[in-house]
């Protein structure tokens, strides 16, 4: 399955949650690609440039990449991509390496958020520095002590890319690129639409409704 919706949706959120209830692999680009930052790789280094300024880091990089992954033990029984693909070309690429697997989509959630939630949520975001898919607010959803991770006592920092002027920038490189993929799988009937701006117990909810029925159908 893909999550697909704007920066600041609840992907990461939702994706780890999914992973809880169905034991899919949550495989998230962004959390891989500050991973190689973080480990000063080249890919890491070459990486680091695109995503500061909120643009997309190229495409033979990031396919290559997802490619791998998903040939990963524990993505055998099925996976999660979030952050993944994010323009045709990428969609493209998967549905192509799928195919040649003999695997398929069994459905594209669709997280809606307007933009002004989205800059709102990102300004706050903060994420833990051992683990980024602990994720925290620091008004919507708070840690118990200030800057410390809830779950395993890390620090907790502000992604690089969440100042304003990146977040404005990566809501356009969504816009452009990215939202096209929506009529792209509404096409092949494979897209959900969700209420973003719901609470994330609600949105969970929904989503695990949705993924438990495509879920099924799939087996059928
Ligand atoms: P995310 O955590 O998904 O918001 O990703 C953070 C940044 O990583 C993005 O702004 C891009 O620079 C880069 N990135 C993540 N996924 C992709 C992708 N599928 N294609 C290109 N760039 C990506």
């Amino acid at each position: 399955m893909i999550l697909l919706g704007p920066p600041g949706a609840g992907k990461g959120t939702q994706a780890e949650r999914l992973q809880a209830d169905f034991k899919l692999a949550h495989i998230s680009t962004g959390d891989m690609l500050r991973k190689q930052v973080a480990d000063g790789t080249e890919l890491g280094r070459e990486a680091k440039g695109y995503m500061d300024k909120g643009e997309l880091v190229p495409d033979e990089v990031i396919i290559g990449m997802i490619l791998q992954r998903i040939e990963e033990p524990d993505a055998r029984e099925g996976f999660l991509l979030d952050g993944f693909p994010r323009n045709e070309s990428q969609a493209d690429a998967l549905d192509a390496a799928l195919r040649e697997r003999g695997r398929r989509l069994s459905g594209v959630l669709m997280i809606e958020v307007p933009d002004d939630e989205v800059v709102r949520r990102l300004t706050g975001r903060r994420v833990c520095v051992k683990n980024p898919s602990h994720i925290y607010h620091v008004e919507l959803d708070p840690p118990k002590h200030e800057d410390v991770c809830d779950q395993d006592g890390s620090r907790l920092i502000q992604r690089d890319d969440d100042k304003e002027e990146t977040i404005r920038r990566r809501l356009e490189v969504y816009h452009g690129q990215t939202a096209p993929l929506i009529d792209y799988y509404d096409r092949t009937g494979l897209l959900r639409r969700f209420d973003g701006t719901r609470s994330p117990d609600e949105v969970h909810g929904h989503l695990r409704a949705t993924a438990a029925t495509l879920r099924l159908e799939d087996q059928l």
